[in-house]
């Protein structure tokens, strides 16, 4: 099976001392990216770590693809133990990044260890270097990106780097690369935050040896990718605002609407207006990134995409594509996940009654982000504050609801209860099969292995590591065994395990079927959650069986 091949590289950055290792059988059976390094993390971290505590650990992972030229492999993943969901948690960005971090021949960069100063970290084909960053002490993203590149000569690409944000351990603070793409979700900025490590930069020309399988499904996919003509490479995610608006639900006004009177106005059309010139992600022929320019005001910004448009747009009550980039340009700069900093602020809004207030949300930005006056409140996210606001808790395992509403399409409200990564659409993406009538939107009886599959088959997404935006349009589950020359029922077996140590972590944290709850009913709901148990190889409670994760152990060694 085709697996990352570079090195493991471990950065302690409180001792300052690094120590390289290959990647043994057991790992490489875990393929790279989210695989090798939940299984790396599950086994490193202490179960009873405090994410912000030194015995937390960040993995920085490539997979095998990142070595080919294949469209919609420009990214990389980033794995800890998440302060805002308290599980083991995955993040995913795209950029330029991947490519210069396999130049320097490792596949997995782990940071452990706490630093007593603010550092920036080094990491080329020849070693580690450690520079000492105090004077970056509250530097907004590019403005980190403007002194490196004036004292090393390094660009945004080579760059993953926190704002202000992270070193406040915002909870939902990001780790940007290319100054605009965010390692979002789940906020694992604070946790490099915490480490006192303002950025890591990669460079190098040493890739590690791999044969890549397949060149004529490789070239298959670049030509596809080239000339489709889906919406997708125009507007990006954006064509969804009036889709899902018209027929499936937009949480609108902090989740109590399910439409915004208002969609035309921020909708896939009027981001389009604004793109100025096309963008991808390295090698990415599909190219759907959106630098988009207000000529009025001479914002630049990149997106705003689909979910940013939902929580500082729909969600917030702002009708304006402007104030809504100005909103998604101010939490890049400053390194914090738009969704989550876009719903809180939402939460806010709605305990004040002030949807709407552009002037009001762009302070609480910065604010939050600087944790000042109420943004030190709301930089705790929804989860802890919202008895303090009064509100709904509109969260699952502490992430805040994503767009795509559970409430119409149940069975991606059923993943939204069960997944690990709380009410996040990038787990399961079940919802696009509801979307298109794969399987019906209402109910969620008898969708629990359908769910599965999406699980195990993102997982392996993730591992690989390819866009979500190639899956399903084209890379099938065919292109998938022509690449790892592999039966796709035994990736998606890689996928189960990654899904189940993920598990197994969280119930060691005491987390159980108590955690797996939605702030509305669903139909059949409770005997859903059981059926997903049972497929999965569950108890009643949600717990993952020790007996199970010692098979995994063994169908790795095996
Ligand atoms: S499809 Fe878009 S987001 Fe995905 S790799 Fe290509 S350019 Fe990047």
């Amino acid at each position: 099976m085709l697996h990352a091949r570079g090195s493991l590289l471990t950065i302690d950055v409180g001792a300052r001392e690094t120590e390289t290792a290959d990647i043994d059988d057991e790992l490489e059976s875990f393929i790279g990216g989210r695989g090798v390094s939940t299984k790396l993390a599950h086994d490193r971290i202490p179960f009873d770590a405090d994410p912000f505590g030194p015995e937390n650990r960040l993995y920085l992972a490539s997979g095998p693809l990142q070595q080919s030229d294949i469209s919609f492999t420009g990214r990389m993943n980033l794995t800890g133990l998440s302060q805002l969901t308290d599980g083991l948690l995955s993040s995913n960005a795209g950029g330029y990044l991947s490519r210069n971090f396999i130049g320097t021949g490792h596949s997995v960069v782990e940071v452990a260890g706490e630093s007593d100063d603010l550092l920036a970290i080094h990491v080329t084909d020849e070693g580690v270097e450690f520079e000492e960053v105090p004077e970056l002490a509250g530097a907004t993203v590019p403005e980190v990106t403007d002194e490196m590149n004036d004292r090393h000569g390094l660009e945004s690409e080579n760059l993953v780097t926190i704002g202000p944000a992270g070193e406040n351990l915002v909870r939902f603070a990001s780790a940007m690369t290319y100054d605009e793409r965010a390692f979002g979700r789940g906020g694992l900025g604070a946790v490099m935050g915490a480490k006192n490590v303002k950025c890591i930069s990669f460079q190098g020309d040493s890739p590690p040896e791999i044969e890549m399988p397949n060149e004529d499904v490789q070239m298959d996919v670049h030509r596809q990718a080239a000339t489709s003509d889906d919406i997708f490479r125009r507007q990006g995610t954006t064509h969804l605002v009036q889709v899902l608006n018209d027929n499936f639900g937009l949480p609108t006004r902090y989740y109590s609407e399910l439409s915004f009177e208002n969609a035309e106005k921020i909708n896939g059309d009027r981001v389009e207006e604004k793109k100025y010139k096309k963008a991808a992600c390295s090698v990415c022929a599909f190219a759907c990134k959106l630098p988009t320019r207000d000529d009025a005001s001479g914002l630049e910004t990149e997106g705003p995409e689909f979910e940013t448009i939902m929580a500082f747009g729909s969600n917030s009550g702002v009708d304006d594509i402007v104030d809504i980039m100005k909103s998604n340009d101010m939490c890049d700069d400053l390194g914090m996940d738009t969704i989550s900093c876009g719903n809180t602020i939402a939460a806010y809004l709605a305990s004040e009654d002030e949807f709407g207030n552009v002037e009001l949300i762009h302070e609480l930005v910065e604010k939050i982000a600087h944790r000042e006056g109420i943004g030190d409140t709301l930089a705790e996210g929804i989860e802890r504050v919202h008895e303090d606001l009064g509100v709904e808790n509109w969260t699952v395992k502490g992430m805040d609801f994503a767009a795509h509403e559970g409430r119409v399409v149940h069975g991606q409200g059923l993943s939204y209860a069960v997944s690990n990564r709380g009410a996040d659409h990038m787990y399961s993406t079940t919802m696009i099969d509801e979307y298109n009538d794969v399987i019906p939107a209402e109910g969620t009886a008898g969708k629990s292995e359908h769910i599965i599959d999406n699980e195990n088959r993102n997982a392996i997404r993730d591992s690989a590591v390819v866009c979500q935006f190639g899956i399903g349009r084209i890379i099938e589950a065919e292109i998938f065994e022509a690449l790892f020359d592999e039966d796709y029922e035994d990736l998606l077996s890689v996928g189960d395990r990654i899904v189940n140590l993920e598990r197994h972590f969280a119930n060691q944290r005491g987390r159980d079927i108590e955690d797996d709850r939605l702030p509305y009913d669903l139909p059949d709901l409770e005997s859903s959650i059981q059926e997903y148990y049972e497929a999965r190889g569950w108890s009643d409670d949600g717990v993952v069986p020790e007996t199970l994760v010692a098979d995994f152990a063994q169908a790795a060694d095996d």
